[in-house]
C-alpha cells in the first residue's frame, strides 16, 4: 500500500506520544516516538540532554534518529521542533500521511506546566509558546495532510479520527456535504456542476494541487510538480490543470475535493483575493495572490511572483531601474526591485495606469514614449511584448548598453527578441524562465513544506 506511514507532527503538549501509542494499539502497527528513541539510545532524559548539551546537540541527535527510522515502523511521533530541519521534513514526508496535532496556546501551556519538559528558551512559558508557534505553525500547516484538534475532544476521539482519515480519506468525505451547504454559494456556481466535479475524484486520500487560470492548459507546471512529488516520495499527491474562466467553482469546492494548494495565474490573481481568509502582507501590498494553501478549513493567500524576480537578482542591489508595464507582473516587479534597494520608475503605454501603480509604491512613473531606457541600470519587461507569436521589443534597442541588467519576464520563447537585442548590446541577461523557476520553488515550499532548489526545477524543465 502506498503512503502507508502515519506521521504525527505538532507542538509539544498536543498529545502526539499518547495518541501515537493508542493508534498503534488500535491499528496493530509498529510505533516510534523519536524523543523516546533518543532517550533509549543515549540513556538520558530529554530534559537532561538539553541541560547538559544544549538544544543544538539535541537537534543533531534528533536528525540522525529520524533519518534512521526503520521502514517497518508505521506510526511516527516527532518532537515539536523536528520540522524546523528541512532534511527531517523530507524524511518524514516520504511515503507518509502527515497529521498535524493542534491545541490552543492556553491548553498547551497547562499541559507543559504540569510536566517535566525542559524550557526551550529563557522566556516565560506563555511567551515562549507564542513565539515558537509563530515560527512553527506555517511549517506544520504546509507539511501536513490533515489537521486534528486535540483540545476539543478526548484522546480516543482523536485516535478514531486519525484512523478514519487514514483508512478512508475521511476528512474529504466528512466535510464534503458540510462545505457545500454551509458556505453561501456565489450565483455563478451551479450546485450540480459542483457535485459532479467532486465525485470525479475517486480516491479521496489523494491530496490535490493544481493551476487555476484561463487559459492555463499550456502550462508545464503539472509536469514539474508531479516530478517533484515523485522525487520526494509524495505518492499521495497529484497536480493538475483547473482551466476555468470563472474561479468560483474550484475555490468553493476546494475543500470538498481535497485540494491542498493552488497556483493561481492570469486572469484570477486579483479576483481570488476576497476569497482568501488570510493574505500575507507582501501579497496584499502587491495586490495579487498567486498561491493558495488550504488548511484548517481556511484558505491562505500568498504571492511568490515577487520572489521569482527578487531571487534571480541576488548580488545586484541599488541603482536605477525601470519597469515596463503596469499590470500584475509589474506590481510584483516593483515590490521586488524596491526590496533590492532600486529606485524604480514605471513606464507604461497607458500612463494613467503607471501613475496609479506608482502612487501605491511611492515611486516614479512616465509614458513609455519612444522607449529610451539609456539612463537606467536595470530594465525589466513586464508586458507581453515579445511573447510568441509576437516578435516586438518593448523599448528602443539602441538605448540598451553594456553592463545594463535586462530582465525579461516573458519566457516563451526562452530567447525573446528583447533578450537577443540585450545580448548584442552587452547587457547582463536574466530570462523569464528564471522568474518561473524561482517562483515555483517558493510556491512548492509554501504548499508542501519541502525545500526545493532552483537547480532541481531547472533540471526538470530542461
Ligand atoms: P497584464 O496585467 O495584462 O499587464 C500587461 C501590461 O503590458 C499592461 O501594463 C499593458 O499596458 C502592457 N502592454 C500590453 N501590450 C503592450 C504593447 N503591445 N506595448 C506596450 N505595452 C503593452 O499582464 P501581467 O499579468 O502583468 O503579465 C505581463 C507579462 O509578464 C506577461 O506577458 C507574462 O508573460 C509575464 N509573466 C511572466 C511570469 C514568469 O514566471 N516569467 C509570471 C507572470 C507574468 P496597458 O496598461 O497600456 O494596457
Amino acid at each position: 500500500m502506498s503512503s502507508n506511514r502515519i506521521v504525527l507532527i505538532g507542538y509539544r503538549g498536543t498529545g502526539k506520544t499518547t495518541i501515537g501509542k493508542r493508534l498503534a494499539e488500535l491499528l496493530d502497527l509498529l510505533f516510534c516516538d523519536t524523543d523516546q528513541e533518543i532517550k533509549k539510545t543515549l540513556g538520558v532524559s530529554i530534559p537532561d540532554l538539553f541541560a547538559g548539551y544544549g538544544e543544538e546537540a539535541f537537534r543533531e541527535i534528533e536528525h540522525d534518529t529520524i533519518a534512521a527510522i526503520p521502514p517497518n515502523v508505521s506510526i511516527v511521533s516527532t518532537g515539536g521542533g523536528a520540522v524546523l530541519d528541512p532534511e527531517n521534513r523530507e524524511f518524514l514526508r516520504r511515503k507518509s500521511t502527515i497529521f498535524w496535532l493542534m491545541a490552543d496556546p492556553e491548553t498547551i501551556f497547562e499541559r507543559i506546566e504540569k510536566s517535566d519538559r525542559p524550557a526551550l528558551s529563557s522566556l516565560p512559558l506563555h511567551s515562549e509558546i507564542e513565539k515558537m508557534l509563530c515560527v512553527r505553525t506555517p511549517i506544520y500547516r504546509s507539511l501536513a495532510d490533515y489537521t486534528i484538534k486535540t483540545d476539543t475532544k478526548s484522546i480516543d476521539a482523536c485516535v478514531r479520527e486519525i484512523a478514519f482519515l487514514y483508512a478512508s480519506g475521511g476528512e474529504v468525505m466528512k466535510t464534503r456535504e458540510d462545505w457545500i451547504f454551509s458556505h453561501p454559494l456565489p450565483a455563478s456556481c451551479n450546485p450540480d456542476a459542483m457535485r459532479n466535479l467532486i465525485t470525479t475524484i475517486d480516491n479521496p486520500r489523494v491530496r490535490i494541487f493544481g493551476i487555476l487560470g484561463y487559459p492555463c492548459g499550456h502550462s508545464r507546471s503539472p509536469q514539474v510538480w508531479n516530478r517533484l512529488f515523485s522525487h520526494f516520495g509524495m505518492d499521495n499527491a497529484l497536480y493538475t490543470w483547473f482551466e476555468q474562466k470563472n474561479p468560483d467553482l474550484i475555490l468553493h469546492t476546494a475543500y470538498a475535493m481535497g485540494i491542498k494548494g493552488l497556483s493561481v495565474t492570469i486572469p484570477h490573481k486579483e479576483t481570488v483575493i476576497p476569497f482568501c481568509d488570510e493574505i500575507k502582507h507582501d501579497a496584499r501590498t502587491i495586490g495579487a495572490v498567486n498561491t493558495i494553501l488550504f488548511s484548517e478549513g481556511r484558505s491562505f493567500g500568498f504571492n511568490t511572483d515577487w520572489l521569482g524576480i527578487y531571487r534571480p537578482l541576488e548580488g545586484y542591489t541599488g541603482g536605477s531601474a525601470c519597469v515596463i508595464g503596469a499590470g500584475g507582473a509589474a506590481s510584483a516587479a516593483v515590490y521586488a526591485l524596491m526590496m533590492r534597494g532600486y529606485e524604480v520608475t514605471i513606464l507604461n503605454r497607458t500612463e494613467k495606469k503607471a501613475e496609479d501603480l506608482a502612487r501605491r509604491f511611492g515611486c516614479s512613473f512616465g509614458p513609455l514614449g519612444d522607449g529610451d531606457v539609456s539612463s537606467y541600470d536595470l530594465v525589466l519587461n513586464a508586458t507581453p511584448v515579445g511573447m510568441h507569436p509576437d516578435t516586438g521589443i518593448p523599448v528602443d534597442p539602441a538605448t540598451l548598453h553594456q553592463g545594463m541588467i535586462l530582465f525579461d519576464l516573458v519566457y516563451t520563447p526562452e530567447r525573446t527578441p528583447f533578450i537577443i537585442a540585450g545580448e548584442k548590446a552587452g547587457c547582463i541577461i536574466i530570462p523569464g524562465t528564471e522568474m518561473f523557476i524561482s517562483q515555483l520553488a517558493e510556491q512548492f515550499t509554501i504548499l508542501t513544506g519541502l525545500r526545493v532548489s532552483t537547480d532541481q526545477v531547472r533540471e526538470i524543465l530542461a
